[in-house]
C-alpha cells in the first residue's frame, strides 16, 4: 500500500487506556512511586475475550464478542460493571477496568477493579436475543466470576434485568442461589433500594459539597448543562431540579443535543424520551450539537456520557464554572492542562461518579449477609462515604497544589501501593 493510502486510511482512534496511564503517570510522579510498582499498576492482571454465538429470532446465528478485564484485586475480589454497545473494545474496557481499581481505592471500598462489556447495539435485539445474548456471556466468563472473586454491575445500556439474567445463569452453574455474584440487581432479587439513582445521587452530594467549598451558590440561578440522558444524566438533572431548582439548559444524548435558555423540566424530558426513544425535539427546545453543549456558557457542565469527550479543542472553548464527571474518562490529560489553566474546577469521575459502586458495595454486603436495609440508610451511609473521601481528595488537591484528578490518584495510588508492599509480590 503506497504511503499516502495509508495515510488516509489510518484515522488516529484517542486511546482510553493511555490517556487513563498518563493520569496514572502524573500522581506516580508526584508520589514518587517506585518505578516496579508504578510497572504494576500500569499492567491489567487478566484479560478475557470470547465470542458469543447466539441464535437469533430468525434462527441464524449470530457471533458477538465480549470481554471481562481484571486490572487488579490487591484490594479485594474485582468489581466493575458490563458495557453494551457497538464501540466496546479492548482497549475501552481495560481503561474502564483501570478507572474502577482507582476509583474504588479513591473511596476505600474493599475491591480491586474490573469491567465487562460485549460489542453490540442492545436496542437491535428483542428481549429474548438479550437474554440469550447475557446468558452465554455470563457462562463464558463464570470461571472468572464469583462473589468472592469478581462482581459485575450495570454500566451503560444494561440493566436490573440483564443482572437478574445473569445471577439466575451463575446461580444455575454453581446449584445455589448466589445474590452476592452481582449488583444491580431488580430489588425483588436481592437488589438494594437506592442502587439505581445512587451515581445520580452521588454526583448530587459532591457537587452540593463543592459549591460550599467555593462559596457558589446552588439554587435557581445555577445552569447546567449535562451531556448523556441515561442513568447517570437523568438522575443527576432530575435532582439538581428537584433538590436546588437548579436550570438545566441543555441536555443530549446519543441522538443530539437540545437548549432552553429558560431551562428544561427534567421530568417532562424524562417521559419525552421514554415514549420517543430520545430527548431531540422536546417541545420548547432549540437542538444543538455535541460541541455546542460542551462549550456552552454556564455554571456546572456534566459529561455523562462516555470517555474522550473533552479533548484539547473542545477545552479550549469550554467556559462552564465548573465540570462535574459522570461519565468514567470524559476529558483527555491535555484538556486537563488546559482546563485547570482557565480555573476551572473539575471533580473527576473517580470521584464524582463513585456513589453508584459504593451502593453496589453496599448491595453486595446485603446479599452476603441476607439483611436488607433500608433507602434512608443506603443514602446516608452513601453520603458519608463520599464525602469522606471528598474531603480528602479537596484537602490533599489544596496541600500539594494539584488539581483534583491528581490528588484522587494520590490517594488510591498511595492505598494500592500500600497493600501491595504488605502484600509482597507473589512468590
Ligand atoms: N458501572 C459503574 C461504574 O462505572 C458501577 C460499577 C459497579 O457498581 O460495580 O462505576
Amino acid at each position: 500500500m503506497g504511503e499516502k493510502m495509508k495515510n488516509n486510511s489510518i484515522k488516529k482512534e484517542i486511546s482510553a487506556y493511555d490517556n487513563a496511564m498518563k493520569q496514572l503517570k502524573i500522581a506516580a510522579d508526584k508520589l514518587k512511586l517506585s518505578e516496579g510498582i508504578y510497572e504494576y499498576l500500569s499492567h491489567c492482571a487478566r484479560i478475557y475475550i470470547v465470542s458469543l454465538p447466539v441464535v437469533m429470532d430468525d434462527g441464524e446465528i449470530d457471533v458477538f464478542t465480549g470481554y471481562r478485564v481484571q486490572h487488579n484485586d490487591v484490594l479485594g475480589p474485582c468489581k466493575g460493571g458490563i458495557r453494551y454497545a457497538t464501540t466496546v473494545n479492548l482497549d475501552e474496557v481495560k481503561a474502564l477496568a483501570f478507572w474502577m481499581s482507582i476509583k474504588t481505592a479513591v473511596v476505600g471500598l474493599p475491591y480491586g477493579g474490573a469491567k465487562g462489556g460485549v460489542t453490540v447495539d442492545p436496542r437491535k435485539l428483542s428481549k429474548k436475543e438479550l437474554e440469550r445474548l447475557t446468558r452465554r456471556y455470563t457462562s463464558a466468563i463464570i470461571r472468572m466470576i464469583g462473589p468472592h472473586k469478581d462482581i459485575p454491575a450495570p454500566d451503560m445500556n444494561t440493566n436490573k434485568q440483564i443482572m437478574a439474567w445473569f445471577m439466575d445463569t451463575y446461580s444455575m452453574d454453581v446449584g445455589e442461589t448466589t445474590l452476592g455474584v452481582v449488583t444491580g440487581k431488580p430489588v425483588e432479587l436481592g437488589g438494594s433500594l437506592g442502587r439505581e439513582e445512587a451515581t445520580g445521587r452521588g454526583l448530587l452530594y459532591v457537587i452540593e459539597k463543592m459549591h460550599e467549598k467555593k462559596g457558589f451558590k446552588l439554587d435557581e440561578n445555577c445552569t447546567v448543562a449535562v451531556q448523556g440522558f441515561g442513568n447517570v444524566g437523568s438522575t443527576v438533572a432530575i435532582l439538581l431540579y428537584e433538590e436546588h431548582n437548579c436550570k438545566i439548559i441543555a441536555i443530549s444524548d446519543i441522538k443530539g443535543g437540545i437548549y432552553n435558555p429558560d431551562g428544561i423540566d427534567p421530568i417532562k424530558l424524562k417521559e419525552h424520551e421514554q415514549k420517543t426513544g430520545s430527548v431531540v425535539n422536546f417541545p420548547g427546545t432549540k437542538s444543538i450539537t455535541n460541541k455546542e453543549l460542551l462549550q456552552m456558557e454556564c455554571d456546572l457542565l456534566i459529561p455523562a456520557a462516555k470517555e474522550n469527550q473533552i479533548t484539547e479543542e473542545i477545552a479550549k472553548g469550554i467556559k462552564a464554572k465548573m465540570i462535574v464527571e459522570g461519565a468514567n474518562g470524559p476529558t483527555l490529560t491535555e484538556a486537563d492542562k488546559i482546563l485547570d489553566k482557565k480555573g476551572i474546577n473539575v471533580i473527576p469521575d473517580i470521584l464524582a461518579n463513585a456513589g453508584g459502586v459504593t451502593v453496589s458495595y453496599f448491595e453486595w454486603v446485603q446479599g452476603l449477609e441476607n439483611y436488607f436495609w433500608d433507602l434512608e440508610r443506603v443514602r446516608s451511609e452513601l453520603k458519608r462515604i463520599l464525602l469522606i473521601a471528598f474531603d480528602r481528595v479537596y484537602d490533599l488537591a489544596e496541600k500539594e497544589k494539584v488539581n483534583m484528578r491528581t490528588a484522587a490518584y494520590m490517594v488510591a495510588v498511595s492505598r494500592l501501593a500500600k497493600a501491595i508492599e504488605l502484600r509482597g509480590i507473589f512468590p
